[in-house]
């Protein structure tokens, strides 16, 4: 019997998976509703393939598909980013479920940014995030007012928008958002709702171990997030890589860290750039590899923003 907690991107895909192999599992969330509907941007080709695995359309949930990204004075033509209704999809999910728990040979912490189950990850870096649900009258395009310790973003939800920022500063996530409005002109509404997060800024290689004891990890506990706080397709297929290791655990390290090379190039980067030692050499790699999956761009363009 395998015991996942946490049903999030991770954890729920993981028990589909699971169940479509036959092998039983119980899951169980501290939460009583799915995560609301913050951002949730994928990139369409991939989470469209590894969500037909549990039979779920992902085109049944897409609000947007936004023509262009704009990133501070650059605009960018969106290649494969749509933007998905998380509650809906979670809602979907969990419809399915009946939370449990249970004595089991294997715990699966998919608890994300909390990690509540793995060890704790020595020197973890968590960034906070802000967010705000408005309603404003504008092209759906994705905004983003980037600055070198963080950004704040503006995604078409559909008639609303979702409003926020993340980065290395708690106490300037408010001023990262205020120069968003003013330069991409979203003025300030009434939310409807407000909340914070955090993501975790590591690569896996740093949040090892990714297995202890009878504890595995996967998704965000494990460090599968992007150097731009992408965390849904690695979510899911890190969980698909963790399905099909569980007769050999031992491998599971290896093909995580095999799969998600291009997070740790990301998350170097964004480390190196934190540091104010932003390491250029990695930057060919990552702009052909991001502009495949996400955003036409060039080098050139990243390092207008970027400088
Ligand atoms: C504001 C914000 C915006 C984001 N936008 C994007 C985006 O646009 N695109 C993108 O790709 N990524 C985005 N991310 C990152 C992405 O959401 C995460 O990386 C992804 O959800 C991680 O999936 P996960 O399943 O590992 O963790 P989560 O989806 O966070 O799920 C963890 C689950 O564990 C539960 N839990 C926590 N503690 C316990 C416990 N002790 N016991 C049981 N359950 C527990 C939580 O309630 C939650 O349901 C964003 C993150 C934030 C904070």
């Amino acid at each position: 019997m395998i015991q996942i907690y946490g049903a999030g991107v991770a954890g729920t895909y993981l028990y589909y998976l699971l169940a479509k192999k036959g092998i039983k599992a119980n899951i169980f969330d501290t939460r009583k509703t799915p995560d609301c509907r913050c951002a949730w941007g994928f990139t369409y080709s991939e989470a469209k393939d590894l969500y037909s695995k549990i039979d779920l359309n992902l085109d049944d949930y897409i609000l947007v598909k936004p023509k262009n990204l704009f990133v501070n004075d650059l605009v960018l033509k969106n290649k494969n980013v749509v933007i998905v209704d998380k509650l809906s999809l979670l809602s979907d999910l969990w419809s399915g479920l009946e939370f449990r728990e249970s004595n089991s040979e294997i715990i699966v912490d998919a608890t994300g940014a909390k990690r509540a189950f793995l060890p704790k990850i020595q020197n973890d870096r968590i960034m906070r995030t802000l967010q705000f649900l408005e309603r404003h009258e504008k092209d759906e395009n994705i905004f983003v007012y980037f600055e070198r310790h963080g950004y704040a973003w503006a995604f078409p939800l559909g008639g609303e928008w979702h409003i926020g920022a993340g980065g290395a500063f708690e106490n300037r996530l408010q001023e990262q958002i205020k120069k968003l409005r003013e330069h991409f002109d979203f003025p300030e509404k009434e939310s409807k709702c407000s909340c914070v997060g955090e993501v975790r800024m590591l690569p896996p290689s740093k949040c090892r171990p990714f297995v202890s004891g009878k504890v595995v990890g996967v998704g965000e506990a494990i460090g599968c997030v992007s150097g731009v706080g992408e965390g849904n397709v690695p979510a899911l297929k890190s969980a698909e890589i963790l399905s099909e290791s569980l007769e050999n655990l031992e491998i599971y390290e290896k093909k995580i860290l095999g799969e998600f090379k291009w997070l740790e190039r990301e998350q170097k980067f964004v480390d190196s750039a934190l540091k104010g030692r932003p390491a250029y050499h990695l930057l060919p790699m990552i702009i052909a590899f991001e502009s495949k999956r996400l955003f036409r761009h060039s080098i050139f363009d990243f390092l207008r923003v970027f400088i």
